[in-house]
């Protein structure tokens, strides 16, 4: 029983000093993991999951997302720097890549490390609308969402005892857990969804997200009545636990008027 008591203690202690403010949103979130610790397994897991699939290079759909990251990269430096937070950054090395896929998804790891699979494209039809999911998604990732959510997933698979395993560790199932907390896999945990206020969120910021980015918000509108229609044919990054399609609809129609502030008020004239 002590040695419970001890961790116990402990891991309050641990939660405590990891609480962190985030610029966007204001709200103090859990970060078990420090960006530094984070990125290079981040990185290490982007790089295998690249060497393991098919990249795209050269195509007209890879320029495409090439360019679309790029906007995005920008918009969220710009917003950073608005908000007097520019450092929050520190550390991201942005990446985009299209990989051959003919899953529904699409995802960026911590430090900005992006993936779009070949098959959301015919659902997305427009560089437009892949800005509606490429901003949700890096959303999620400037809002710790993954983090949050490895950090409840490891303490319920490890305990508290085990969160040093997220950068310590590099077997597959560590491994697997931390690309299944971003939306990468689902093989050996099942499908991991963020939950439905991160879901929201996430379409929240990312439609202020693409708004400075230089894209119509508008989009997100019919985008999401599109992914809607799919039902349980998306990847699992967009499975479960979305708002339902009219909270979603009615949500994004009171955000639009912020994102064109935003927009107008911080983004580069196109
Ligand atoms: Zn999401």
């Amino acid at each position: 029983m002590k040695t419970r008591a001890f961790f116990l203690s402990l891991f309050v202690v641990l939660l405590a000093l990891t609480c962190v403010s985030n610029p966007f949103t204001g709200k103090s979130t859990m970060a078990f993991v420090q960006n530094s610790e984070l990125f290079p397994s981040s990185f290490r897991q982007y790089r295998d999951f690249l060497g393991e699939n098919q990249v795209i290079t050269g195509t007209a759909d890879a320029v495409m997302v090439e360019r679309l990251g790029g906007r995005i990269k920008e918009a969220a430096e710009k917003w950073l720097a608005n908000e007097g937070h520019p450092e929050y950054l520190d550390g991201y090395e942005w990446e985009y890549h299209l990989v051959l896929n003919d899953e529904v998804n699409a995802w960026c790891m911590p430090g900005g490390k992006i993936v779009v699979y070949t098959g959301i494209l015919p659902v997305t039809r427009s560089e437009n609308a892949l800005a509606v999911v490429m901003g949700h998604e890096v959303a999620h990732a400037l809002l710790n969402h993954g983090q949050q959510r490895m950090s409840a997933s490891v303490l319920q698979e490890l305990g508290a005892t085990g969160l040093s395993l997220i950068t310590a560790d590099n077997s597959p199932e560590t491994q697997a857990l931390a690309m299944t907390a971003y939306g990468a896999g689902s093989q050996v945990f099942g499908t991991l969804p963020f939950s439905r206020s991160h879901e929201s969120e996430a379409d929240h910021y990312g439609l202020i997200l693409m708004a400075i980015a230089g894209y119509d918000p508008e989009e997100a509108v019919p985008f999401w009545e599109r992914m809607n229609a799919l039902g349980g044919a998306a990847g699992p990054e967009f499975l479960s636990t979305h708002p339902s399609n009219e909270t979603r609809i009615r949500d994004l129609g009171a955000w639009m008027a912020e994102a064109r502030e935003k927009a107008a008020a911080i983004g580069a004239p196109r």
